[in-house]
């Protein structure tokens, strides 16, 4: 049987090297549209660290995050139970060979496992859908912006006015913690667990992707217009780019609740995607 840890330190590789394409894209736009001197000087500081990181095949941030895996595993897939072992492995390799800063520690006594494995990390998240392919992507999550994400049980009386209010207040409050231009991955409802987990699943989407149902849509573009409005800018310095883009997912709630996650992504919006076939062939992308 194919050894599936390879492929997986090379996509943790490719997430941790290189920003992807639309990311960048937006980078650069938001560079050519800033009038503020800071916020270029900003923004071109945080485009070089991408080309250097690209160039060089080194991290593009020295917080290399915590990773999480999102697996869709083809109920039909042969690689089944092989794929927690792997992810658990290439994790190990990758903090050796990247290398990846060791970013997991004993929540009570602090002490570092060295090699970004420890009680319930990696996190891997599982879903079971048809077919015999398993898709595994890769998101890694720096510190600084992981601790802007929050949730707000709202009533449903609050309803969309408050989930702006909510994600506006939030994003002013955090400032340039979460190192600015940021990507917001809301979700909204589906209970307080749920509506976290959905928020971090929609950073995986490309920026300048609209959620397909128009309604959302709307909203994801309402939002991101507001939230730059705030003047936050790059680094949190002033300017008009405060957030590169907005993604939000929705799920079914109870009429008594209305759940809002947000998780907050840095300018580092690293990602990377892996698909095994059930013939052994690999396709790792972004
Ligand atoms: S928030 Fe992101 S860009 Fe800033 S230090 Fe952390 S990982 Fe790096």
């Amino acid at each position: 049987m194919k050894d599936l840890v390879d492929p997986i330190v090379d996509a943790i590789k490719l997430a941790v090297t290189t920003i992807p394409g639309d990311t960048v894209k937006a980078l650069k736009q938001a560079y050519e549209s800033e009038e503020s001197e800071i916020a270029r000087f900003n923004l071109g500081n945080i485009l070089r660290a991408i080309e250097i990181g690209k160039s060089r095949i080194v991290p593009v941030c020295q917080d290399t995050g915590t990773l999480t895996f999102f697996v869709k595993a083809g109920i039909g897939s042969p690689y089944l139970g092989e794929i927690e072992r792997a992810i658990i492995e290439a994790t190990r390799r990758a903090t050796l060979e990247i290398p990846l800063r060791p970013n997991a520690v004993d929540v009570l006594t602090g002490r570092n496992s060295g090699d970004n494995t420890g009680k319930g990390v990696p996190v891997i998240r599982w879903e079971l859908v048809e077919g015999s392919d398993v898709e595994i992507a890769v998101l890694p999550k720096g510190g600084g912006s992981e601790n802007c994400s929050a949730l707000a049980m709202l009533t449903p009386a609050q309803g969309w006015e408050g989930v702006k209010r909510f994600v506006l207040e939030r994003v002013t409050e955090c400032g340039g913690k979460p190192c600015p231009p940021i990507i917001l991955g809301i979700g909204v409802g589906g209970g307080a667990d749920y509506s976290l987990t959905l928020a971090k699943k929609a950073l995986l989407r490309k920026v300048g992707e609209r959620n397909p149902d128009e309604r959302i849509a709307e909203l994801e573009e309402e939002l991101l217009t507001e939230v730059n409005s705030l003047g936050v800018g790059p680094m949190g310095m002033g300017g008009k780019t405060t957030t590169l883009d907005v993604k939000i997912e929705i799920a079914h709630r109870h009429p008594a609740s209305f759940p809002v996650g947000l998780v907050v992504q840095c300018w580092a919006n690293r990602r990377a995607f892996l698909r095994i076939k059930a013939d052994g062939r690999v396709e790792v992308w972004q």
